[in-house]
């Protein structure tokens, strides 16, 4: 028996270690082909953690527990008719000092979309944002990580910043909170930005892999922050000199 869950672990961690890899090699293909935007920066003091596809009744308010409980500040990538359906979760975020990030209005593959139907997608989504928190929101993360040239112009037009990853743990395959960790931790490094998922299907995996992960880093006197515009801005210049 011992050796049987010795060799299911075995496999386990050698799935995770490929994930990782594929990812690794997925994410540096995209930093070459996709439009600039902010793909995190070693030189900075922190790293960090983002939720993407909230707001959810199944995982927001735990989450927001948490990250009270360690002191966190995190990026919350929000897609707008979700937040149309929960405005109350979304105040919540915004009045923690959480990070609020555009995630589409419906999450729509956006470089298959006519230029119209991109528009609507990213306009819709800040205007639904922004009249529930009273600010403009400034960051988008592109759905499945995917842009085009006119997403980029339309970011552009309505001065907001892309946000992309370093660390996805390909969680939404809900692999178990375990190997999530495993996954991240590997990957644990200042000025990386960790991508988890929101959502009922996920709700155990992402809380206790959040849990882990912000208790992993103090451990490595690791700090985490959320993405401020100035972070991506600076990033930005630096890519378009
Ligand atoms: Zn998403």
């Amino acid at each position: 028996m011992k050796l049987i869950n010795k060799v299911v672990e075995d496999v386990d961690a050698l799935t995770d270690l490929l994930s990782v890899v594929r990812i690794d090699l997925v994410t540096s293909f995209l930093q070459v082909v996709q439009p600039p935007g902010f793909w995190g920066d070693s030189s900075l003091p922190h790293l960090f953690l983002t939720f993407d596809d909230g707001p959810s009744p199944h995982t927001t308010p735990a989450l927001l527990e948490i990250l009270a409980e360690t002191d966190t500040k995190a990026t919350f990538f929000l897609i707008g008719k979700e937040a149309e359906k929960f405005p109350d979760l979304v105040k919540e975020i915004h009045q923690a000092g959480h990070a609020i990030g555009n995630h589409s209005h419906t999450h729509e593959y956006l470089p298959r979309l006519s230029s119209s139907e991109i528009e609507y997608q990213v306009v819709k989504a800040n205007q639904v944002l922004g009249d529930i928190i009273g600010e403009r929101v400034e960051l988008f993360r592109p759905p499945f990580g995917m842009m085009d040239g006119r997403v980029a112009s339309c970011l552009k037009k309505h001065n907001l910043s892309a946000v992309y990853w370093t660390s996805a743990p390909e969680d939404w395959a809900i692999p178990g909170a375990a190997r999530v960790i495993r996954r991240v931790q590997w990957k644990l490094k200042r000025g990386g930005i960790i991508v988890l998922h929101e959502g009922k299907e996920l709700a155990k995996q992402t809380l206790e892999a959040a849990k882990q992960i912000i208790y992993s880093c103090r451990h490595q006197h690791l700090e985490l922050d959320k993405v401020e515009l100035c972070l991506t801005s600076n990033r930005r210049r630096i890519m378009d000199s």
